[in-house]
């Protein structure tokens, strides 16, 4: 068994001079599809998440797909095939799960504002259309109660705890602590309990924390994993029944450079085992909803460069991609390795800003990042790492049509989302 996840050199890396996916040159993707081109590896997503799951044999894991992490259906087919399930943030998630034909009942649906809209148009279907819901609030508990007895609908929930628990990550994607906004705490789960315990359509099925993301070490899960497990005993006791399962969320972080340290998967598995599958404990079913671990090193942006300036030492090499394309280095600072697509051996290895054409000054990809390329219009480069929350971020601001996708898969191309042109970028508005 792999005990770590894959790094950003598994399907993307140089041969000869060419730097390629799975064997095929990227500076042929971008000829094909044009630029700037996003690029992911089926055997990268196949690897990540058979390392997943071989950690975790033996316990009674579903693995459900965070789909924001990247939400091409083509992508969701493919962890369809491999066995996922997934976890939905909003209506429009479901209803690209619905498209991909994600089995609903390996469906979990969490966010903090769904609405009564969306929930008259799940009730209409059996069980909501879902696993279950991760209620976020009292009052969404309220109105999914009020709705299922005024359609004479049956539901399923789970809560979704919020532990106040710090997963030492980024403060912007920390979701664990009080003062966030997500989840529910102890006392209002347990006086829903209470109130709620032997609804004729609510039916009480589960817990759910999910604390970060990007956590590089198990010690926030060991300490949330406690405290959940401490709920789910109060919860059964509540409830004079036990809970069908615990879901544990996602969270697990990868290496944005070949020298980061993340969880070794071993070490995780057994801190699941210990909490929820021992002889104190024994859930009969464990859901995780992994999105970044299974796709974040599966992707890459490729990109060309427009112009480049040189004042002094100090120079700009500036892209066609932009904050818009790949919103992570401008919203969390985020860590992103730049490669040159054509290595070349007399060129010297500088230091360069690496920016996109938005008019914004966070529009960075690196700052002072030694690259090795000369600058020049049409050269390209690839910002590795960008398979999770790169495309499913991204945006047309500034009137920058969202770009293409390409999945290369056993040998195969297939270009899994057509380049928006500005036609289409303007085709609502009046
Ligand atoms: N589950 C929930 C409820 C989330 O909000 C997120 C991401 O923010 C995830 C799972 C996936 O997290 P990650 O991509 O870090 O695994």
């Amino acid at each position: 068994m792999k005990d770590r996840l894959i790094k950003p050199d598994f399907a993307f890396n140089y041969k000869k001079n060419e730097f390629c996916v799975e064997g095929i040159p990227l500076s042929k993707l971008a000829d094909r599809y044009g630029s700037p081109l996003y690029v992911y590896s089926g055997a990268a997503i196949r690897e990540s998440y058979s390392r997943l799951s071989a950690a975790l044999r033996g316990l009674p894991v579903q693995i459900c797909y965070a789909v924001k992490a990247n939400s091409n259906l083509s992508i969701l087919e493919l962890f369809k095939k491999l066995g996922a399930g997934c976890d939905l943030v909003s209506y429009g998630e479901w209803y690209r799960a619905e498209l991909a034909g994600m089995p609903r009942k390996l469906r979990v649906l969490s966010g903090v504002a769904k609405t009564a809209e969306e929930f008259d148009q799940l009730l209409q279907l059996p069980n909501a259309g879902v696993g279950s819901i991760h209620v976020e609030s009292v009052m969404e508990f309220e109105l999914i109660h009020l709705l299922a007895h005024y359609r004479k609908k049956k539901v399923t929930v789970a809560f979704r705890y919020n532990p106040n628990v710090d997963a030492k990550t980024h403060d912007k994607i920390s979701t664990g602590r009080k003062k966030d906004k997500f989840g529910i705490t102890r006392e209002e789960i347990l006086d829903l309990c209470v109130n709620f315990s032997h609804d004729e359509f609510v039916h009480i099925a589960g817990i759910s924390i999910h604390i970060g993301s990007q956590i590089t070490n198990t010690a926030p899960y060991a300490k949330a994993f406690a405290i959940l497990s401490k709920l789910c005993d109060e919860v059964e006791e509540y409830l004079g029944r036990d809970l069908d399962y615990v879901d544990l969320g996602g969270g697990i972080g990868v290496s944005y450079r070949e020298q980061d340290t993340t969880i070794s998967l071993k070490e995780y598995a057994a801190l699941v085992k210990k909490y929820f599958h021992s002889s104190q404990r024994k859930m009969k079913k464990i859901l995780l909803e992994p999105g970044r671990s299974l796709i974040a090193n599966a992707g890459a942006l490729v990109s060309e460069v427009v112009y480049s300036k040189e004042r002094g030492s100090h120079r700009t090499l500036i892209l066609d991609a932009g904050m818009n394309d790949l919103m992570r280095p401008a919203l969390y600072e985020a860590y992103h390795e730049i490669v040159s697509i054509k290595k070349e051996a007399d060129i010297k290895r500088v230091k360069w800003d690496v920016v996109g054409g938005i008019c914004e000054s966070t529009d960075y990809f690196a700052r002072s990042r030694p690259l090795q390329v000369e600058g020049l219009p049409g050269e390209r480069i690839a910002i590795l790492s960008a398979g999770a929350y790169g495309f499913s971020m991204s945006n047309s601001y500034n009137t920058r049509p969202q770009l293409a996708e390409v999945l290369v898969d056993r040998g195969k191309v297939k270009l899994i989302r057509k380049r928006q042109t500005l036609q289409e970028l303007v085709a609502l508005e009046k």
